[in-house]
């Protein structure tokens, strides 16, 4: 598993769920702003492919805001990833090609995992105004990472 900046990220799928995790992936933590690529990325996704925003944020006010802007729909926010719980709130019949785009390992990639779903671990974007805990979670994730990738030499 190496890490691919969103923009990057080349998806040769039709008829697959893609769930993309929001912060530090799609956005900085906490933020709005995306990249005219990362725009014109979701919306050659969404053409042929189901995009939905799977945030974990408790914050119902930012997950509306974030499906206006992006014109996606998000999780509800009832179950948070690693639950597998998610899948149920998806309007069958739920794809049978899963992809799960995010940023952490811990997090999105275990939550792939749980759902027999591709993970595709993107490059963190921080705008350097994190809160402690978001960046003491960054830095406990890189951490499972890079003790990952060194080991999966191994094996
Ligand atoms: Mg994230």
């Amino acid at each position: 598993m190496n890490e691919i900046p969103l923009e990057e990220i080349q998806l040769n799928v039709r008829g697959a769920l893609i769930l993309l995790d929001v912060d530090g992936t799609l956005t900085a933590d906490a933020d709005y702003a995306v990249s005219p690529t990362a725009r014109e990325l979701l919306s050659r996704w969404g053409a042929e492919n189901r995009v939905v925003l799977c945030t974990n944020t408790r914050d119902q006010a930012r997950r509306a805001r974030l499906a206006g802007l992006f014109r996606l729909p998000t999780t509800s926010g009832k179950y948070k990833k690693p639950s597998r719980k998610i899948v149920t709130e998806f309007v069958p019949p739920v794809p049978s090609k899963i992809i799960v785009i995010g940023d952490k390992c811990l997090v999105d990639g275990w939550f792939a995992v749980r759902i027999g779903a591709s993970f595709i671990k993107s490059k963190r974007l921080v705008s350097g105004h994190e809160r402690w805990f978001v960046k003491v979670s960054y830095w406990l994730d890189n951490i499972i990472f890079c003790i990952y990738s060194w080991f999966k030499n191994f094996l």
